[in-house]
């Protein structure tokens, strides 16, 4: 028998993760009613940190959102304490001097390393006695076998009452922490780029309810334009990601402004893709492996040859090509682009540059600041055309251009030395003859790069080799498992026969 544990002091743990928020929190809330005390806890892993989906920007807005939630602690004594170890280490650490009895955290629709890090320790919680009661996120479904009730148990997440958090019953713990993230981190941490979007509950709350009361009204309007966009979407995006928001919140908050007559369709549109990013992460949660292998296992027959060069001037925003070179630009800057540009800037890559997604994949993650691995990879891997049951969506950048940012607001603010053009060539700059280089002082291949490929031509030949994939036998056989596996069955849904027939036939409208 362990007699260490006589003397042990017995302890609740609350392990945040993507939850750095204070309302509407399961874990905080069996902590608060337990009869033990917790500690609370927030890990920079050197595992993730050193991953490449990681980058500062990531770890900035989590440190900032636990400071501020520090702060709020503050008041009733309590804090969060940031470790900077391997998760392990720390639950070996506190297993030494504490009798742990639980640990609370939300479930994590993570990639592979944090799933196989989650093994590693439900093996160590369970070894020790210890429980691991984790929560669900977002109405996310753990072990789910095929979608379909997923939809009806999604809607009652919704609608069930928010957590009302309340930190008074438990007193605060002390705790020396030989663990504390080190100073030359903390500065790193600290200094924030004030073009990112600011971190933690309080703004998250701020973005949610301008959106709703004014911001909102242009949403569908105005989703698809890169400049316009930044304000009349939400916005809530990394948020939501880092858990400043529950959907939850969000859902019910957005339900109630819906009762304006003038909002009510916007926030029709808007709350269905609140939907959207809890079934992306479901699709995530069921097969993690769409972080390094293609969803239609067909599409890894491609070939593509690697042209880093190619790659290199696409991350710098060098392409030159206006549109998708601002975009790369901003995001550099500001860590977010609304959903068409995103789509667009994987179309270029994987169609026009003809590059394997896996080059870009991880550079994207770093640049979002509003990174969700359940969103990201299948997104990512739907706009390069490799889930085998969507269309294959091409992106044409200058009509997109022409049509979305019709002023060039939008390139002249991440492009200034294309600003003084004239709308005409501000789009396509390689129209330009040498005499209106001249009458404007430009120079193609100089002040801005010429376009790297054959903006038609390339793109028909990629386009064609993408197509005839769908008539690969490894592809057909992958679309049936996925339809088995991913898409809801309802009275009106074709039989799984059919459904694959309609597939091939390229006419069904999915839910990828
Ligand atoms: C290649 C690619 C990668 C993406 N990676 C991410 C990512 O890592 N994290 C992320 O949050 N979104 C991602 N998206 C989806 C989408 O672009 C963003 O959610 C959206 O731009 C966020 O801005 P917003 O909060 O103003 O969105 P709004 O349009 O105001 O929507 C509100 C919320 O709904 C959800 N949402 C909106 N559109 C989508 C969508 N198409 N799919 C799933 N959820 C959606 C988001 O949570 C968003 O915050 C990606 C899209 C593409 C094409």
């Amino acid at each position: 028998m362990d007699n260490t544990n006589l003397v042990k002091k017995p302890l609740n743990i609350v392990w945040l993760k993507r939850d750095l928020r204070s309302q509407d929190h399961a874990s905080f809330e069996a902590a608060e009613n337990s009869q033990i005390p917790y500690l609370s806890i927030f890990i920079f892993e050197p595992s993730i940190i050193s991953y490449a989906d990681t980058s500062l920007r990531h770890l900035q807005f989590q440190y900032h959102s636990l400071l501020e939630l520090n702060v709020e602690f503050k008041n009733n004594n309590k804090c969060i304490f940031l470790f900077q170890a391997e998760a392990i280490d720390v639950f070996n650490l506190l297993h030494q001097q504490f009798d742990i009895q639980n640990v609370f955290s939300y479930q994590e629709s993570g990639i592979q390393l944090t799933y196989e890090r989650d093994i590693l320790l439900n093996q160590f919680f369970k070894n020790n006695s210890i429980d691991w009661i984790q929560y669900q996120r977002d109405g996310i479904i753990r072990k789910l076998k095929n979608r379909n009730d997923w939809d009806k148990k999604w809607f009652e997440t919704m609608h069930q009452p928010m957590i009302q958090n309340n930190y008074k019953y438990q007193a605060a713990i002390t705790f020396q922490n030989p663990y504390e993230i080190q100073k030359d981190f903390v500065d790193q941490l600290t200094v924030y780029p004030m073009q990112m979007q600011p971190a933690g509950e309080k703004y998250a709350y701020q973005y949610l309810q301008s959106f709703l009361q004014t911001r909102g009204y242009n949403y569908s309007k105005h989703i698809s334009k890169p400049f316009l966009s930044r304000t009349s979407c939400a916005r809530i995006s990394p948020y939501l990601a880092w858990g400043n928001l529950s959907i939850r919140q969000v859902y019910q908050h957005t339900l109630v402004a819906t009762k304006d007559i003038k909002f009510k369709r916007p926030f029709q549109n808007f709350l269905s893709r609140l939907h959207w990013h809890c079934h992306f992460i479901q699709k995530f949660e069921m097969e993690c492996r769409y972080e390094k292998e293609c969803i239609n296992r067909g599409y890894e027959f491609i070939e593509r040859e690697e042209q880093n060069d190619l790659i290199d001037a696409w991350e710098n925003g060098n392409t030159g090509v206006p549109l998708v070179d601002a975009c790369m630009k901003c995001l550099h800057t500001t860590g977010w682009i609304n959903f068409r540009m995103r789509a667009l800037i994987v179309s270029f890559l994987t169609h026009h540059l003809f590059q394997d997604w896996r080059k870009g994949v991880y550079f994207l993650a770093q640049q979002f600041l509003d990174y969700e691995p359940g969103i990201h990879y299948p997104q990512f891997q739907m706009q390069a055309g490799t889930t085998g049951i969507n269309m294959i969506r091409v992106y044409n950048s200058i009509k997109n251009s022409l049509e979305h940012d019709e002023q060039a607001l939008f390139i002249k603010k991440w492009l200034p030395q294309l600003a003084n053009l004239p709308l005409s060539f501000i789009h396509q700059p390689w129209l330009m003859t040498s005499m209106d280089e001249r009458l404007y002082n430009f120079k193609l291949g100089l002040d801005y790069p010429k376009p790297i490929i054959d903006l038609e031509n390339d793109l028909r030949t990629n386009t064609d080799k993408l197509w005839a994939m769908r008539k690969n036998e490894t592809v057909i056989a992958e679309n049936k498992r996925m339809i088995a596996t991913h898409t809801r069955k309802t009275s009106k849904s074709l039989s799984p026969k059919k459904k694959t027939k309609a597939v091939q036939n390229k006419n069904i409208q999915t839910l990828f």
